[in-house]
């Protein structure tokens, strides 16, 4: 067995550290090339050494200081910094193996780099396939590269469909793929109460534990759409052919429903170390350290339509793929902007879709023919939704002081 040599962007993240946990498990298996972190430079310094990666990269100089500090003169790993090395670690010579964990558009670039430097490219970083799109899926043809799913329902989709498949469901007769969702913290929650969910009510997932900005597209479905649109890429499948189903207990991971009346799903504990370990093995399988599923346990599996009306972030989300060329990335950039707003307490909780709505009707969807136009429209969606932000929240400022005064 060959080992496989990693790098891992977003090292210190939930993904990151599910990746290492599994890594470390099969010592003969894996062995680390690179490290990326952005902020968390105690964890990362752990990280390095327990794993002494040749490079750690983090975002700027300060942060590169204090990690060399942190790791001593005697240390095996160089510390890098900045965008570029992301990209470069990415796509060094020696790596055959990339887990692209950083979250958002910040993860695009060196996703891209590993793509199109033809690595074994583990896909957690879903934003960046659902802005770039068609010139991601390029990159990773005409880079030769493996993708391989690490969205729990993806993962679950790709263990579901017939071995050999060649991103195209054409010929595989497939009827429709079925995403299952866990309707997140705010599923049963009155809808008039809504507005006034905080941050950490919207981070508080009932099955999985998670990054805050994925916490929050939970808790607003958009992580079930920006899933449609990143279905629709890894598997070539159109957006009426992609159905959402809310399973609560989030055992079944995702289904594929073929012409014949089967029906394929992974199930399991909701634990990504499974796809993590998949995805790293396959097409093998090694112990990712989850427990077995006891179904006894669980008792009983449910299952309901999503409530649009309570979800409207899902229909936007449709309403992206439909139209196509730049509106994923427009959803998207407005959906990072809108969530870091109400992180930040200057949105509310509705009022995240409002501003995703709102930038996507303003702005006409053109073609996207390569990376240049897509940070273009990337940029332009941003601008939008700072602007929809600030016109939206100042009611709610002016609303307050009128209130006290
Ligand atoms: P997280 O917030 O826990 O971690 C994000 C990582 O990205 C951290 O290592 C952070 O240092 C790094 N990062 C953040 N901003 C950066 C920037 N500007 N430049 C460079 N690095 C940066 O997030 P997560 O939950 O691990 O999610 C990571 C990705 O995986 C997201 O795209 C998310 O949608 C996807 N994903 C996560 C889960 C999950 O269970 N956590 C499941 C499916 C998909
Ligand atoms: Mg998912």
């Amino acid at each position: 067995m060959q080992k496989q040599i990693l790098t891992i962007l977003g090292a210190t993240g939930s993904i990151g550290v599910s990746t290492l946990d599994v890594v470390a498990r099969h010592p003969e298996r894996f062995e680390i090339f690179a490290l990326s972190g952005n902020s968390q430079i105690q964890r990362l310094a752990e990280q390095c050494r327990q794993f002494a990666p040749r490079f750690a990269v983090v975002a700027g100089d300060s942060e590169a200081q204090a990690l060399r500090k942190l790791l001593g003169a005697g240390s095996a790993t160089e510390v890098l910094h900045g965008a570029a090395a992301l990209d470069d670690v990415a796509a060094a010579a020696d790596v055959t193996t990339v887990m692209a964990a950083i979250v958002g558009a910040a993860g695009l670039s060196s996703s891209l780099a590993a793509a199109r430097a033809g690595k074994r490219l583990l896909l957690a970083n879903k934003e960046a396939l659902v802005m770039a799109g068609e010139v991601f899926i390029n990159a990773v043809r005409d880079g030769g590269a493996t993708l391989l799913p690490i969205d729990s329902e993806h993962n679950a989709i790709f263990q579901s469909l017939p071995a050999g498949f060649d991103y195209g469901l054409q010929h595989c007769g497939v009827r429709r793929i079925v995403l299952t969702a866990s309707g997140g913290p705010f599923r049963l929650t009155p809808l008039q109460q809504l507005a006034a969910m905080t941050p950490d009510q919207a981070c508080a997932h009932p099955n999985w534990v998670m990054g805050r900005k994925i916490s929050v597209d939970s808790a607003t479905m958009m992580n079930k759409g920006l899933e449609i649109i990143e279905a629709r890429w890894l598997f070539g499948v159109e957006a009426s052919r992609i159905s959402v189903l809310i399973h609560p207990e989030s055992v079944i991971h995702s289904m594929v429903d073929y012409v014949d009346g089967s029906v394929m799903a992974q199930l399991g504990n909701p634990d990504m170390r499974t796809p993590i370990a998949y995805a790293l093995s396959y097409p093998e399988r090694i112990d990712s350290g989850v427990s077995g599923l006891d179904l006894c346990r669980v008792g009983r599996l449910t299952f309901e339509e999503p409530d649009l009306q309570r979800f409207p972030c899902l229909e936007l989300a449709y309403e992206a793929l439909r139209i196509g060329h730049s509106a994923p990335t427009t959803l998207n950039a407005a959906n990072e902007v809108a969530v870091a707003a109400f992180l930040e307490g200057e949105l509310r909780f509705d009022q995240i879709a409002q501003v995703v709505a709102e930038v996507l009707e303003n702005l006409p969807a053109h073609r996207l023919s390569d990376l240049g136009a897509v940070m273009e429209a990337d940029k332009e969606a941003r601008a939008g939704a700072r602007a929809a932000v600030a016109s939206i929240a100042q009611p709610m400022v002016s609303s307050l002081a009128t209130t006290r005064s």
